[in-house]
């Protein structure tokens, strides 16, 4: 006997939003046939919306300091200034860095950190002049609201005058992280040093009215609950309403190694990581893509989740570090053979498209 369609079929193909309830109806799914039938929804809209093609950029990550004054419960990347792995790296040596990848075809450069005192404007102000010195196309997609908070904290001037002066250094767009989930208990427990999700949500929607893009991300898999999911999905919806400048949105499964919550197991809420993906693509009808690291979930796992409404395989990831401090990287062609071994059309962007 044919399956009947899925309950919420006609609303999401007819392109109407759909609401919270429904959203947390589809992530409480448990019947491996409707499942499957979120799946094709999914990877419907994305069809409809963005066509065949999945990003990458040609990216190098660059930490300048994983020296953090805060010490987020989630964290595998933070060190103390007596801790053995500590680092912290010069504007010079950031630039050698650089200058050795740079021929290998880079097209951005994805510089995130600690909150350090030492990383301060001047820092960032001879870091970019060094990174536009070597190629003035070099995309700079740099530090989160949270860096941003720090830094004007630390020179005691607002956050749009700090945005001022990286966007005149050539800052090119902010990455999504910092993010966790926008739910305010959930963020005490992760990270009770942090802003809030409102500060979070200002700072990107500052970022967007001074004409630049940004992406979104979402922890999950730790501690919150499915209605936390769909909280943070509607959350960045309303600020994208408001202010368009979202251009990806990246949910990350978090990673339980080399940090205090991952060793707490038990308190651990694991969700299907394909469903979120599904889900976020059903609910977040205003953001055009939506990414799926492969360092994260595997590579197998990672194209696996394009037939479930992504259409970004993020990028090389040269020198990524964040993940409990291990560095995993591909080449572009790798990424290319694999997007196209999935039946799809690879494209390289530059991250005007996708940030
Ligand atoms: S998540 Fe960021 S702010 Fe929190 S400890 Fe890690 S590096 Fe520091």
């Amino acid at each position: 006997m044919k399956a009947l369609p899925h309950p919420l079929a006609e609303k999401i193909q007819a392109g109407q939003r759909l609401t919270a309830k429904e959203g947390l109806e589809l992530l409480q799914t448990k019947d491996p046939e409707e499942i499957e039938q979120i799946r094709g929804l999914a990877d419907q809209v994305r069809q409809e919306k963005v066509g065949d093609k999945v990003l990458f950029a040609s990216t190098l990550f660059i930490h300048p300091t994983n020296l953090c004054e805060l010490n987020c419960q989630f964290c595998s990347f933070y060190a103390k200034p007596d801790w053995p792995s500590a680092w912290f790296s010069s504007p010079q040596e950031i630039e050698e860095k650089i200058r050795h990848h740079h021929p290998k075809g880079l097209t951005e450069v994805h510089i995130v950190g600690g909150l350090w005192r030492d990383c301060n404007l001047d820092y960032y102000e001879e870091l970019f002049t060094r990174i536009k010195n070597i190629d003035p196309n070099l995309h700079i997609k740099a530090l989160t609201p949270v860096e941003y908070d720090f830094l004007a904290k630390l020179h005691n001037i607002s956050v749009e005058e700090v945005f001022r002066k990286m966007m005149s250094w050539g800052l090119g767009s902010l990455p999504g992280g910092g993010a966790e989930i926008l739910v305010e208990e959930i963020r005490e427990k992760l990270a009770p040093g942090k802003i809030s999700s409102d500060e979070f949500l200002a700072i990107h929607a500052l970022a967007h009215r001074l004409g630049l893009h940004s992406n979104n991300t979402m922890l999950f898999n730790h501690v919150e609950g499915e209605e936390d999911i769909i909280t943070h999905l509607g959350k960045v919806r309303e600020q994208q309403d408001k202010t368009g400048g979202f251009r990806t949105f990246v949910p990350l499964k978090f990673g339980e190694e080399g940090n205090p919550l991952g060793k707490r197991k038990k308190a651990l809420r694991k969700k299907s990581i394909p469903l979120v993906f599904a889900v976020s693509r059903l609910m977040l009808d205003n953001i055009p893509n939506l990414k799926v690291l492969w360092n994260y979930i595997g590579v197998k796992e990672a194209v696996e989740i394009l037939t479930w409404g992504a259409n970004d395989l993020s990028s090389t990831n040269l020198e990524e570090k964040v993940i409990d401090n291990r560095t995993t990287q591909m080449d572009g062609e790798m990424l290319s053979s694999l997007i196209r071994e999935a039946g799809r059309i690879p494209h390289l962007t530059n991250s005007g498209e996708s940030c």
